[in-house]
């Protein structure tokens, strides 16, 4: 075995001159020829690798040469028992290792991976179950692994990765055991990165320096040159050599396009839901106004209810002032049980909507309410009583003038009208309210009825009482 490791060193030594010592005994760091990225042969024959970079490191920084033994993996194993002033560039630790070798410190970690197959997977080859041929070097560590927790599995042994993974491309076995780092590399650099696929991660151990059993010296000696490494050096040889991009089983794009698409959705489900929203919140507001007009509107004529003239109301009273005040004409029909006993209510109706009409076009400013049956208003702001009072006799007039021809029938009608001015009422504008105006009108009303109806009475500016004048 010496023998053999001699003829591989002959012709795969390396060795730093500048370091070279007098002495014989050189520290050799032993380790495979094809485990690439972390030690391999190169095409003239250099050592080369992350561990090869390692040791390089360890022998600049500790003035101490190295000279590297690279073998197949199960001679670098053979090579170290033969003790010796050797080093084991990185391997995992094991029980049964750990017979012939005292392990130094660990160098970095790797994952042995299951690898399957690209177009194999998603059949039943996609998980290690018995029965199963797969694809290892043989000695590794990826075997003992596999014997000791999978024993049903079949392995298939090739001596070096290089090996492995020319049988693994050419389809010998569709599945196989080996470390990512190395898988990855192999699969990059034969430009076949997606043949084989991790589908599951065995282990995540470290990688460990080991020295040939019992020598305490080198033990030591390779310890304390191990610790003179900067850590800022082990980085750069690691992300120098380890390509720290995980083969994954989906394209890269993919995550990205997820993450675009279900950010396009939010945004759009957002944007639709806010239209949404305003479109309602418009109906909502127009069946409102709707509701508002229906609820301040008197059905038969059009005109403003009760409840209408209130809202009409307190929107003017704030615009008034003691130059600006407000006038009401109530006006009530005389004796209309009568026509309708003549005419008949649908008649009578006609009559009420063709007054109502009228009633709205007199008010040039102001607003025309039916308060009730035959009972009408007109609440507007003026300037002095002697306005209102012309407007009141002027509709008094018109209808007692006017001829309702409905069906054949020539129908007549007077009114009735008490008219007051707001300051008849309350000095105050704000004190005033529409109620105490239209009761102050309905008995000035009620005057003008037991006076013989068909005319209009006016309270005085000082009394409800007293009417001033009568028309
Ligand atoms: P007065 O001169 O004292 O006011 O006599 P009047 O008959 O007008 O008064 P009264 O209060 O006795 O009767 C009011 C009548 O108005 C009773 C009803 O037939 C009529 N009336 C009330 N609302 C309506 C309506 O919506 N349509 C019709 N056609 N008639 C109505
Ligand atoms: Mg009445
Ligand atoms: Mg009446």
């Amino acid at each position: 075995m010496l023998l053999l490791a001699c003829t591989y060193m002959s012709t795969f030594a390396w060795a730093d001159d500048a370091y070279l010592s007098e002495e014989k005994d050189i520290l050799v760091a032993t380790h495979s020829s094809v485990w690439k990225p972390y030690s391999y042969l190169s095409d003239n024959g250099q050592p080369k690798g992350l561990l090869v970079d390692f040791w390089q490191a360890y022998a600049q920084y500790n003035h101490e040469p190295v000279q590297f033994v690279l073998l197949d993996w199960a001679d670098t194993l053979a090579y170290m028992k033969e003790g010796g002033n050797r080093v084991h560039a990185g391997l995992l630790k094991s029980a049964e290792r750990e017979t012939y070798l005292d392990f130094v410190a660990p160098i970095f970690n790797i994952d042995g991976s299951l690898y399957i197959r690209n177009d194999a997977r998603g059949t039943k080859t996609d998980t290690l179950v018995g029965g199963k041929t797969v694809g290892v070097v043989a000695g590794s560590y990826e075997s003992n692994y596999l014997s000791k927790h999978y024993p049903d599995v079949a392995q298939q042994t090739y001596a070096n990765n290089e090996r492995l993974f020319d049988a693994a491309f050419s389809g010998e076995v569709d599945a196989l055991v080996a470390d990512s780092q190395v898988a990855n590399f192999y699969m990059l650099t034969f430009d076949k990165p997606l043949t084989f696929v991790a589908e599951q991660i065995l282990y995540t151990r470290p990688i460990y320096a080991a020295v040939p059993k019992g020598n305490q010296a080198l033990l030591d000696q390779v310890r304390d040159g191990m610790n003179n490494i900067p850590a800022e050096e082990l980085l750069r040889i690691k992300q120098k050599w380890v390509n720290t991009e995980r083969v994954e089983a989906y394209p890269a794009w993919l995550i990205p396009s997820i993450v675009l698409v279900m950010l396009l959705g939010a945004v759009t489900y957002i944007f639709i839901l806010k239209r949404m929203v305003y479109k309602r919140t418009v109906s909502l507001r127009r069946a409102n106004a709707r509701l508002r007009e229906f609820a301040n509107t008197d059905p038969l004529t059009q005109l403003l209810n009760r409840r209408g003239l209130e809202t009409y109301f307190t929107r003017l009273k704030p615009k008034l002032s003691r130059q600006q005040e407000v006038g009401l004409i109530l006006i009530d029909l005389d004796h209309f049980k009568q026509v309708n006993d003549t005419y008949g209510h649908m008649q009578g109706d006609k009559v009420l909507v063709h007054l109502a009409s009228y009633l709205k076009r007199c008010v040039k400013k102001g607003a025309a309410a039916r308060l009730g049956g035959e009972e009408f208003c007109i609440l507007c702001p003026t300037q002095d009583l002697d306005a209102l009072i012309e407007i009141a006799n002027h509709i008094r007039c018109d209808i007692a003038e006017t001829v309702f021809e409905f069906g054949g029938a020539d129908i007549r009608v007077t009114v009735s009208i008490g008219a007051i001015v707001s300051s008849d009422v309350v000095e105050e504008m704000k004190q005033l309210e529409l109620d105490a105006l239209i009761h102050a009108a309905d008995l000035l009303m009620y005057r003008a009825k037991d006076r013989g109806r068909n005319q209009v009475m006016l309270a005085s500016s000082q009394s409800v009482n007293t009417p001033i004048a009568e028309i």
